[in-house]
């Protein structure tokens, strides 16, 4: 089956509010603090991009990033993830915030959570720019959600279908192409 863009879920304007947002509520929790921000890769990139520019420079900002996969296939998460990636630097005794695109069921976060426990950090929370909490099997606190969203298949501002559309500025869901 095809798949094209469909209708506009979060506009840019939206978008850009509610990261600054997000950015603000860092700036004040991590203030006077060093913070690792940890993005997973391909489709926390645009997100965090925006993200890291919101927090203020009252906060000591360095990024990081991960590449993980889940076996299965491209719209569902099995669980089982991979890393493809691994950081290039040690979080032992630091401030760590992982940022991800989206929380469906939550396996690959609960996994990475595991992962980068067993290093010592200072403390690890996590930021995602959408979560579909009707989804959800693993118990996994988000601690900074962008937007509750339904249980639709959605691509833009980082995210894909496979590899497509993550540089559309909004964020749209995707509906089935009918063939006549
Ligand atoms: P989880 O392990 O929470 O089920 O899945 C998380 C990953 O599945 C996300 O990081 C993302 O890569 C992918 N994913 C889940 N829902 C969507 C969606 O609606 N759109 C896109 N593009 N990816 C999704
Ligand atoms: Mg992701
Ligand atoms: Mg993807």
């Amino acid at each position: 089956m095809d798949y094209e863009v469909a209708g506009t879920l979060i506009d840019e304007d939206r978008l850009a509010r509610r990261v600054a947002e997000l950015g603000k509520a860092i700036s004040v929790d991590y203030n006077g603090r060093e913070l690792i921000v940890i993005g997973i890769l391909r489709g926390a990139v645009i997100f965090m991009a925006d993200l890291v520019r919101a927090i203020d420079d009252n906060v000591d900002v360095s990024m990081d990033f991960m590449s993980v996969s889940s076996y299965g296939d491209s719209t569902k998460s099995s669980g089982v993830v991979r890393i493809n990636k691994d950081l290039d630097n040690s979080i032992k005794d630091k401030d760590v915030l992982i940022v991800e695109d989206i929380v469906d069921t939550g396996l690959t976060l609960s996994y990475l959570r595991r992962v980068l426990m067993e290093r010592g950090p200072k403390s690890l929370a996590i930021c995602s720019l959408l979560d579909k909490k009707e989804r959800r099997i693993a118990d996994i606190s988000v601690d900074y959600v962008g937007f509750d969203i339904p249980d639709l298949f959605v691509v833009g501002y980082g995210l894909d279908y496979s590899e497509r559309w993550r540089n559309l500025r909004s964020v749209h869901s995707v509906e089935p192409t009918i063939e006549a």
